[in-house]
């Protein structure tokens, strides 16, 4: 029996800020949005302004939409499109919300926070759709049906954060955003990404930037990552593919051309993501 179609499209590949203009066309300026589809089933993560034209998409099929969305954590550059999600507005439709649980502010509570009447004209409780809200603790195991499991991991992030990976049919993907790494590999995400085919990972800066050299402060403690650190987490769990990821706000499209050569020269099967981008596994 052929395999079920598994694809992968990067619909926001930046962190932090939005930022549209002639400077990042050509990587794209929209915040975290990555969507999986593995035949009808559909998984997305993170809801940043990336997330708006997946839903200008999913509208356009007549049929009901249905969908597990993961988020990994709820600061803006992940939550900020959701009030823009189409789909969400059109009964009939039905998502599951997933996000890590929080001891002061349930998961629900944050999602419908940025959606209070000062902040926006709809409250995400009327927006039409059904929505419900699970949330998970990192390690948690779940079984989506049809032989689609996701695995959780624990990001090292300011108020925590949530890594997701996906398995099919042999095949994998893993989503790794807004996590620092430690002067060591981190065991348990290097375990977490043991030998999958696609690894998206956050390269939010590089090595010179993140340890402050040539004049940059230092931006260690602000949970994010680095290429070159990417490169050695990869290799160490013998994944295959990896995806630079959660661009900097402030690398322009030459930078980030820049970066991705210099990536590609120490490991050959990287690409760096861009708005538009597919991979099929
Ligand atoms: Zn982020
Ligand atoms: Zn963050």
């Amino acid at each position: 029996m052929p395999k079920e179609s598994f694809q992968v499209t990067f619909w926001g590949v930046r962190g932090s800020l939005p930022v549209p203009g002639a400077e990042t066309i050509r990587f794209g300026g929209n915040t975290s949005c990555v969507q999986v589809q593995i035949g009808e089933q559909l998984i997305i993560f993170d809801g940043g302004t990336g997330i708006y034209k997946l839903g200008q998409q999913l509208v356009k099929n007549p049929a009901p939409v249905k969908g597990d969305i993961f988020i990994t954590h709820t600061h803006w550059d992940h939550i900020q499109g959701f009030p823009f999600f189409s789909p969400a507005f059109i009964p009939g439709n039905r998502f599951t919300l997933y996000g890590p649980a929080k001891t002061d502010n349930t998961f629900a509570e944050l999602m419908k926070g940025q959606m209070v009447y000062q902040h926006f004209p709809v409250s995400l409780d009327s927006m039409g759709a059904g929505i419900d809200f699970c949330e998970l603790d990192s390690g948690e195991d779940l079984d989506l049906g049809n032989g689609v499991r996701i695995r959780t991991v624990h990001n090292n992030h300011p108020n925590g954060g949530i890594s997701y990976r996906v398995d099919h049919e042999g095949r994998s993907v893993c989503y790794v955003t807004d996590t620092e790494h430690y002067e060591y590999i981190d065991p348990d995400i290097k375990s977490f990404i043991s030998q999958a085919d696609l690894v998206i990972y956050d390269t939010h800066f590089t090595d010179d930037e993140y340890h402050g050299y040539e004049g940059y402060p230092t931006k260690k403690g602000w949970g994010h990552s680095t290429w070159q650190e990417g490169i050695k987490l990869i290799e160490a769990a013998e994944a295959k593919k990896l995806v630079l990821f959660h661009h900097a706000n402030f690398h322009n499209d030459k930078d980030m051309e820049t970066i991705e050569k210099d990536a590609r020269k120490r490991y050959s099967d990287c690409v760096a993501a861009r708005e538009g981008m597919v991979i099929a596994l």
